[in-house]
């Protein structure tokens, strides 16, 4: 761990597994944090933000996050292989959302945004009896934050907390997913030994307790909560900041909609469905139910059963590899549950629908294809977290964006039409907070994201991510 610039072990000298989730091997141990660990991790970030100079040095820290930057990405290789091994990814993915598009930006944007931000501005004078009143409005780092990471795309989440969070003046007391705890001890340690970031701005404290988290969550000392996570999670969370009112940035969960317009080319856009089996489902973005128009609905089920059939699957350190394992025992067996009861109220399992045949250990679960769904049904309302794509038929457009709206969450979505003007009318219409039209891409470390509804508060990343970490102030002056 990483506590206020030593690396250390835990002070109970614990230690828990590492567990590789496709060969269910034990990669190695990790220090098993206790209160007395997280005690002193918010101490230190509690110091380094009231008695250095780092919330208000701004070329200091541009310098100290692309250091930061150079130095991860000078491990890259080892990086990527173990997020292969601790967090089951298919390396392909790690060319993806899973490293490389974080890795190139998450960092150099927000230390390159410290010299454009606007970091004060004047308003208009106010006139009072004859005196002119001048007004200036300034941004300030919330102060200490406290970041806690699910297990999916850990690196991902890591970066783009920590280079916002960072290149706003905030000190950080990061806690990892039990599950997935080396990428960030790592970036621990380049902390310590390749940057200029003083010691106590971060901190990584990993545990296999979630009670470090919620602690993290209730200490008065602790200013702003990040987190990503499940939604329930984020319920607690909020209940468990309110008495100390916690700023708070959630990240959620989410069920998003595929709509494929009747005038789409069903050959070219239905194998885009299969995105929702990348890293076993395990992506809170995923696209997981497929509206489609009733009057195509049979044509479309039968050449979406041939593309799941087909999804490559297995082992995630093949490069070809799509859908690798999910991330323990407890995930497939909760997937697995989703996947019985949506037969039980009705739904057609058209292709898959059981752990992955040939797979003695790992916690790997077939592509799984459903059919004959109704928006009541629980598969097409919870997120469950695992390859699995519900198909719904629908009437016209506004039944579309009607289903795609009945969800509590609000995430993410994508249209197809070979009208962009549709497609894009349609994806404006739909309550979520990033939408892809025809395939287009919305990701990057300038482009805020976030969700409606139950899917999150507040956006990171963008100007609106820099500003979801510093609070505003206004001085009126004579
Ligand atoms: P989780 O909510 O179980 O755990 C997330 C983190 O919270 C872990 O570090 C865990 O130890 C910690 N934690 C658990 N209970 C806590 C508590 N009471 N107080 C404080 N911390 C606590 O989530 P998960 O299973 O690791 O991740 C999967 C979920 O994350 C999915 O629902 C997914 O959609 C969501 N997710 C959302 C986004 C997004 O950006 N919206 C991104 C990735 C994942």
């Amino acid at each position: 761990m990483l506590i206020d610039g030593g690396l250390t072990e835990a002070l109970s000298g614990a230690r828990y597994e590492n567990i590789n989730p496709a060969t269910e091997s034990v990669l190695g141990t990790t220090a098993d944090a206790g209160t007395g660990d997280l005690d002193a991790a918010i101490a230190a970030a509690r110091r380094a933000f009231d008695e250095t100079t780092w919330a208000t040095d701004h070329e200091f820290r541009a310098r100290c996050l692309l250091q930061l930057h150079d130095a991860i990405a000078s491990e890259e290789d080892q990086l990527r292989a173990e997020l292969v091994a601790e967090v089951g990814t298919p390396v392909k993915v790690t060319y993806m959302g899973q490293l490389r598009w974080p890795l190139a930006e998450a960092f150099r944007w927000p230390a390159q945004m410290i010299s454009n931000f606007e970091w004060e501005r004047c308003l208009p004078d106010r006139d009072i009896k004859g005196v002119a009143h001048h007004r200036d409005v300034f941004k300030e780092p919330v102060g200490v934050v406290g970041a806690i990471i699910p297990w999916n795309y850990p690196f991902e989440i890591t970066a783009n907390k920590l280079g916002p969070a960072l290149a706003t003046g905030n000190t950080v007391v990061l806690k990892p997913a039990p599950d997935t705890p080396w990428n960030a001890t790592r970036i621990g340690r380049l902390i310590a030994e390749c940057t200029d970031i003083p010691a106590g701005v971060v901190n990584i404290v990993t545990s296999s307790d979630r009670r470090i988290g919620a602690a993290l969550v209730t200490d008065p000392r602790v200013d702003m909560i990040s987190f990503t996570g499940s939604t329930q999670v984020g319920r607690d969370i909020m209940a468990a900041g309110a008495p100390t009112l916690k700023r708070l940035f959630l990240e959620l969960g989410g069920k998003s909609a595929m709509i494929v317009c009747d005038d789409a080319d069903f050959a070219k856009v239905l194998p885009a469905s299969g995105a929702a089996c990348i890293h076993a489902g395990q992506t809170c973005t995923s696209l997981t139910r497929l509206l489609l128009p009733r009057s195509r609905y049979g044509a479309a089920i039968e050449q979406l059963a041939d593309v799941w059939r087909n999804i490559p699957r297995g082992d995630p350190n093949d490069p070809k590899v799509l859908c690798g394992p999910l991330v323990n025992s407890v995930q497939r067996d909760r997937v697995d549950n989703h996947v019985r009861r949506a037969e039980q109220q009705g739904a057609r399992i058209v292709v898959g629908g059981k752990p992955m045949p040939g797979f003695d250990r790992g916690y790997f679960y077939e592509p799984t294809l459903i059919a004959d769904v109704t928006t009541a049904m629980d598969i097409a309302r919870d997120e469950v977290f695992g390859p699995v794509l519900v198909a719904i038929p629908y009437d016209d457009d506004d039944d579309a964006v009607r289903i795609a709206n009945d969800s509590i969450y609000g995430l993410a979505g994508a249209v197809y039409s070979e009208s962009t003007q549709r497609a894009k009318s349609i994806a404006r219409r739909v309550r979520a907070g990033v939408l892809s039209v025809n395939g287009g891409m919305w990701y990057g470390a300038d482009a805020p994201f976030g969700g409606f509804k139950s899917s999150g508060v507040g956006r990171q990343n963008g100007v609106e991510g820099l500003e979801t970490y510093t609070e505003t102030k206004v001085v009126g002056w004579v």
